[in-house]
């Protein structure tokens, strides 16, 4: 018999219960019952639903408040000792290390003011993991004060009758994927390898004690290019990993080629691998001849980061080809990664057009993909569902919607010459400086304010029909002349008009562009209770008029400053969209930075000629190993940056902006905008300061924690500006927060951009 499995399934709710309850917890509204009550409920309902799918091998503690990674550092204790001096209680550090937390005293609890863990991108996903954080005091141990989440959880399904495999980050994943904390940067993470497996085992032996017969050590860094010494773990931690008082382990790899590092698992003391076949299925030869003569094979077939329906005549071949190799009994038909990353149930969409949902899978419908496919190649009779299946996959292959000459003629007319600005950056400055006589050390945010609880209700209103048009337009315009004048106000440079009308700033771009299909519930968890809907690219891509110009103008028109229009770039676009998988993904870029091109000559010709292209996923999208796809994507992805931003004029200001990653200043160099600005608050390696002191041109790095409600003092700026200018020239340099202040509330913003200005007076005064 083949079994199913998939790797992890979204912890959200349908209904985003998770952000609703933990949220409200954050605000004090609701108590740590109620949101454990609600994690519980949550838990439950997905073992159950993958039990009635008929999923045979059943995931736990992928379940998570925050992030699973977060939720590892504090169960092995790996908690910075600025986190543990307040006695919070453990889901409270949990969450002070996820975001922070600034806390006046009360009679009975001390003030607290920590800032975040830094939080950088999974792998090349749009999900985000809280970076463990190491230091020489670090003391591994099992922190049972938290409970132990891995052996609970487990135990939990198991008394609702629903037998499960534990899921982990692996041991040399867990420390690569980490960094040394300020106080100890000579530390290497790796090597407190020593340490730590002991305390690993621990867990493991509990789980085993707790009945568990198997867990899934996910080990993702083993598709990127890893170092010689770190290969060398591989072979002497899973043989002290594994034995008879530890459960057996299913080493998943995921995102990637695993056969650069296929010589480091080979032959490791486990049950058997996962690997990723969605996305690399030419690895199966070389893997399948790495597996020792019992070792079972998870193939990853069914797409875990996208929700195209799987073809299962293809995949059906696929697994048969797998089964062919090592024997029906040791193939498992599973998703390609955790279900995380897709959306949970297509069912509740009820506004897509009906031919076009037959082609998505959710990760509710891929429970009964992994199901049939196992069913097929087990020889049950599931032709019902193969025919289906055919008829869904012939008609989008068929479909007129996925295809549009115009556009494809239009992407045949792209060379150098569109994707190249008139003149170089040098020749550019004087002409923008003449325009704009911006001061020394000028100011700006990245584009958004806070989207309060009245916009998302008036919103809402409009969606629903309950407001007019107009009377939408009459509030949007309200809240742009609010944060008008506050700019104006606190002596911001460069304003911005808040974007109170974007619900996202992918998806809001993807419902006017032409060749997009966008959901009304498809929320994919990007950061803790953050989450996101991506668009989802349907056919050739194109902007049947302008998008941002309406907004862009009112809010100049009421104010002398420079207003920055503000636009998606096309990769980032790409990145937060689900692409389509039947055309390459630099085709569908270059196509949006078409499509954004009019957008920029639209707003240039109507007098916005400071504008920024955000490109926040440019780093997300670079191909997990070096080599021609990574330089290539590189080459296409500067170019449909180029392509949307290179037909203005001279002393029209191109900005870009970027977050969520280490950033390779030569990647941003190839954009040519004229200012860019990143996310660089949580950065404490002075090396990475000095690698952009060469940056040409202009550039603000972020000088504070958007993610975070903590406000930073005048005095906080001034020192974090003071470190940036021993290596970094005054005469390049802007002043803004790291990213936008969406997730921000007013008060919190009001008093740190007032900081943040204050400080950049302070500087203009010395120079
Ligand atoms: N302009 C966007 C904003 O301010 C940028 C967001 C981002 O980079 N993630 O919200
Ligand atoms: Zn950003």
């Amino acid at each position: 018999m083949v079994q199913s499995s998939i790797l992890g399934f979204p912890r959200i709710g349908g209904q985003r219960e998770l952000k609703k309850v933990t949220e409200s917890y954050w605000q004090g509204k609701v108590g740590v019952n109620d949101l454990l009550a609600k994690g519980k409920e949550l838990r439950s309902h997905n073992w159950k639903l993958q039990k009635e799918a008929g999923v045979d091998v059943i995931p736990s503690n992928d379940f998570s408040y925050y992030d699973q990674v977060l939720d590892l550092s504090l169960l092995f204790n790996v908690i910075p000792d600025r986190y543990t001096k307040f006695e919070l209680a453990p889901i409270d550090v949990l969450f002070a290390m996820g975001r922070g937390l600034q806390r006046k005293a009360t009679d009975s609890t001390p003030a607290v003011d920590v800032t975040a863990l830094e939080m950088v991108k999974w792998f090349d996903s749009n999900y985000h993991y809280v970076r463990p954080t190491f230091s020489h005091s670090t003391e591994f141990k099992l922190n049972t004060e938290a409970g132990l989440k891995p052996v609970d959880e487990y135990l939990e399904a198991k008394a609702l009758g629903v037998e499960t495999r534990p899921v982990i980050v692996g041991p040399i994943s867990y420390l690569y994927l980490g960094k040394a904390d300020k106080d100890s940067l000579d530390l290497d993470p790796i090597s407190l390898l020593d340490k730590f497996l002991p305390v690993y085992k621990q867990l493991l032996a509990k789980l085993k004690e707790a009945g568990a017969k198997e867990v899934q050590i996910d080990e993702p860094i083993l598709v990127l290019d890893l170092p010689k010494e770190i290969q060398a773990k591989y072979a002497e931690v899973y043989k002290t990993l594994a034995g008879s008082d530890v459960p057996e382990i299913v080493l998943a790899t995921y995102f990637g080629d695993v056969r650069p590092n296929l010589s480091a698992i080979k032959g490791l003391p486990v049950s058997g691998f996962h690997f990723d076949f969605a996305r690399v299925p030419e690895q199966l030869d070389d893997v399948v001849a790495a597996l020792g003569d019992k070792q079972t094979l998870s193939v990853g077939i069914v797409d875990g980061r996208n929700i195209w329906k799987t073809d299962y005549s293809k995949a059906s071949a696929f697994v048969a080809k797998a089964i062919e190799k090592v024997g029906k009994d040791r193939v498992v038909v599973s998703t390609s990664s955790s279900l995380l990353h897709t959306p949970v149930d297509l069912q509740n969409e009820k506004k897509l057009d009906a031919t076009i949902k037959d082609w998505f899978s959710f990760a509710t419908q891929k429970l009964d993909e992994v199901v049939v496919l196992a069913k097929y190649a087990s020889g049950e009779d599931v032709s019902k569902e193969l025919a289906a299946n055919a008829q869904s996959i012939k008609s989008r292959k068929e479909s007129s919607i996925t295809t549009n000459p115009k556009v494809q003629e239009r992407l045949a007319t792209v060379n150098e010459s569109l994707s190249t600005r008139k003149v170089p950056f040098a020749e550019r400055l004087p002409s923008q400086q003449a325009k704009y006589n911006l001061p020394l050390f000028p100011t700006t945010t990245i584009g958004s304010f806070p989207q309060t609880k009245d916009i998302r209700i008036n919103r809402n209103k409009y969606t629903k029909g309950e407001l007019t048009a107009e009377q939408y337009e009459e509030f949007i315009n309200k809240e742009i002349e609010t944060v008008v004048r506050f700019q104006e106000e606190i002596g911001l440079d460069v304003l911005v008009h808040g974007e109170p009308e974007r619900n996202d700033m992918v998806q809001y771009f993807g419902e006017q562009l032409e060749g997009y299909a966008f959901t009304t519930n498809g929320w994919v968890q990007s950061y803790g209770s953050r989450y996101v809907r991506p668009p989802i690219v349907v056919g050739d891509v194109s902007r049947p008029k302008a998008m941002t110009v309406k907004e862009s103008v009112y809010a100049q028109s009421i104010t002398k400053k420079p207003m920055k229009g503000m636009l998606t770039g096309p990769v980032t676009c790409l990145r937060w969209s689900f692409p389509r998988d039947d055309v390459s993904q630099k085709v569908q870029a270059l196509q949006l930075g078409l499509a954004l091109r009019d957008e920029v000559q639209d707003l240039e010709k109507a007098g916005i000629t400071v504008i920024q292209v955000d490109e926040p996923a440019i780093r997300e999208g670079l191909p997990l190993r070096s080599g021609k796809e990574r330089s290539d994507y590189l080459n296409w992805a500067a170019q449909s940056f180029r392509v949307a931003t290179s037909g203005v004029e001279n002393d029209t200001q191109i900005h870009s902006h970027f977050c969520y990653s280490d950033l390779d200043p030569n990647h941003i160099k190839a954009l040519d905008a004229d200012v860019v600005s990143i996310e660089f608050s949580k950065k404490d390696d002075a090396n990475y300061i000095q690698e952009f002191s060469n940056y040409p041109n202009h550039i603000g790095l972020g000088l504070f924690d958007i993610h975070s409600p903590r406000i930073p003092s005048k005095e906080e700026f001034i020192s974090r500006i003071e470190e940036i200018l021993k290596v970094y020239p005054a005469n390049k340099f802007w002043v803004n927060p790291d990213c936008g202040l969406k997730t921000r509330g007013w008060e919190e913003t009001k008093a740190s951009l007032t900081n943040m200005v204050d400080a950049a007076k302070h500087f203009r005064g010395k120079y």
